[in-house]
């Protein structure tokens, strides 16, 4: 399917009364609070962008505040991990399956023989990932990341929250267990403390719906910037990371969500959502009030009514 036209004229008119209805939704959801510092978020906020391959852009609600990536990050991550290693090394500690089960969950690390990570967007894959991102220290890790993603916003100058960073490194219990198990496995070879500092540090990265729709518009254009032309990510890359997303981006609704709206999207525990419209949109939503799958209860509404509308989608 090429879309020549994203027809952003049309959604404009009626995107502000449709962010008004699935803003209701979040009334049914929960903020994150496992992490102290994400309750802070406002429950009923809801914001979304839309980036055309043209630079144009359609935007409504809450679309300037400030959120932090969390689980988006891991898609970004995995592509400067296959970029720095290749497949080959990548897909040896991580593997290509859903698992079914919460995206913080161990359960299958000790039930499944190799013990490594299913896939690379729960936890376990995601730590894995972030020992295998190239620099010789934590802070030279986390610094290839920042840029890596600052690139791929259109030069936004992205940071670490970094009240978000020490509340989930105080806290992040469950992490650090996964951590050392996967030390144990022989999956993890650095130190769990220095592993997950990088972890947890780009999970802090924030970001606004811009940002989120113009790193998606690189995805869009099977990763060259289609704004500035330049080649950032192998197309091979954004195919894995693509079909990572349909599989198991939306935790345990992905199957639904790629019924319902039929796109690859990535979501977080801050309420984000990463989509986009292969050849055409890169997308960005936050809504903080999460679903019982864990994502955005508003941001799901609202995109699966507009994939819907504008028959996006891709199957
Ligand atoms: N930093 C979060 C964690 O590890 C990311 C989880 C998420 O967004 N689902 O728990």
């Amino acid at each position: 399917m090429i879309i020549e036209d994203a027809r952003l004229d049309e959604i404009r008119e009626f995107l502000p009364e449709w962010l008004e209805r699935s803003r209701q939704e979040a009334a049914a959801g929960e903020v994150a609070s496992y992490i102290p510092e994400l309750s802070k978020a406002p429950r009923e906020a809801l914001g979304i962008h839309l980036l055309d391959k043209h630079g144009d852009s359609a935007s409504a609600g809450d679309c300037g505040m400030a959120f932090t990536l969390q689980s988006i990050s891991k898609v970004f991550t995995l592509i400067l991990a296959l970029m720095d290693n290749g497949e080959d090394a990548v897909f040896e500690r991580v593997g290509m399956e859903p698992t079914g089960d919460n995206f913080n969950s161990m359960l299958k690390l000790e039930l499944v023989r190799p013990g490594i990570p299913f896939n690379p967007l729960i936890n376990a894959g995601a730590i894995t990932v972030s020992s295998l991102i190239r620099g010789s220290t934590p802070e030279e890790k986390s610094a290839r990341i920042l840029e890596f993603f600052r690139k791929l916003s259109g030069g936004s100058p992205l940071e670490v929250n970094e009240a978000v960073y020490r509340s989930e490194f105080e806290t992040g219990n469950l992490n650090r267990s996964i951590g050392y198990f996967l030390v144990e496995n022989g999956v993890l070879n650095d130190s769990v403390e220095d592993v997950l500092s990088v972890y947890f540090r780009h999970c802090s990265i924030e970001a606004t719906c811009r940002d989120l729709a113009r790193m998606a518009l690189v995805l869009a254009g099977d990763g060259t910037d289609p704004l500035s032309s330049e080649k950032l990510i192998p197309r091979r890359y954004v195919q894995i990371a693509k079909t990572f997303m349909i599989t198991c981006g939306m935790y345990n609704a992905s199957g639904e969500f790629a019924i319902k709206a039929g796109l690859p999207a990535k979501s977080g525990v801050s309420g984000g959502i990463l989509t986009f419209v292969p050849g055409a949109l890169g997308i960005g939503v936050v809504g903080p009030a999460l679903n019982a799958k864990g994502n955005s209860s508003a941001g799901v509404h609202l995109l699966e009514r507009l994939s819907q509308r504008m028959d996006w989608s891709l199957f």
